[in-house]
């Protein structure tokens, strides 16, 4: 991840008095040094859908949008302001795959950076083992390109896009099973 796109490079200007006196005070905010305004880096909370069909096999997304365009994905997204992670889960799910989530239980939160608009964006992504009310309505909608059902197995990691869900699909690989 180039050095360039941290937010400490980025942001420069403070954005309550406008002055170019906006600088790194710790490794996780930066200060003002005019008007002393302080602002925090912290995680952007995004969840993560993990589903099975009958055989067994996991549901994958194709990324339609950078970063990672046409790499394998799985389902999911940031979870909006004012917004619990079970609310987004479930409508990220309907958003990108028109399938209602029946259940759903924790499965772990891992760390990601995201490059977006020529900045990282620093995520944790929560991921949830979902179980849907039927899979015969699926259809690719929302910044999904297309899915597919690969065993787990066979799965290779390379061709996964994102940091994180590589993360998810080797934790899944060793410790979880059905
Ligand atoms: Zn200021």
């Amino acid at each position: 991840m180039p050095q360039n796109h941290h937010p400490f490079e980025i942001l420069k200007f403070c954005p309550r008095c406008g002055e170019k006196t906006f600088k790194p005070q710790t490794g996780k905010s930066l200060e003002c040094c005019s008007c002393g305004f302080l602002f925090f880096i912290n995680e952007v909370a995004s969840v993560v859908a993990v589903i099975f069909n009958d055989n067994g096999e996991m549901l994958f997304t194709i990324r339609k949008h950078d970063p990672e365009k046409g790499m394998l994905d799985l389902p999911g997204g940031f979870v909006d302001p004012g917004e619990s992670a079970e609310q987004a889960l479930i409508r990220e799910v309907k958003e990108e795959l028109n399938l209602d989530i029946y259940d759903f239980s924790y499965f772990g939160s891992f760390s990601n950076q995201y490059l977006f608009g020529g900045i990282i964006y620093f995520t944790l992504d929560i991921t949830f083992i979902c179980i849907v009310d039927s899979l015969e309505g699926i259809k690719a909608g929302d910044d999904v390109e297309d899915y597919r059902f690969i065993d787990l197995k066979t799965i290779e990691i390379d061709q996964i896009g994102l940091g994180s869900i590589k993360k998810v699909v080797n934790e899944l690989k060793t410790n979880f099973h059905r």
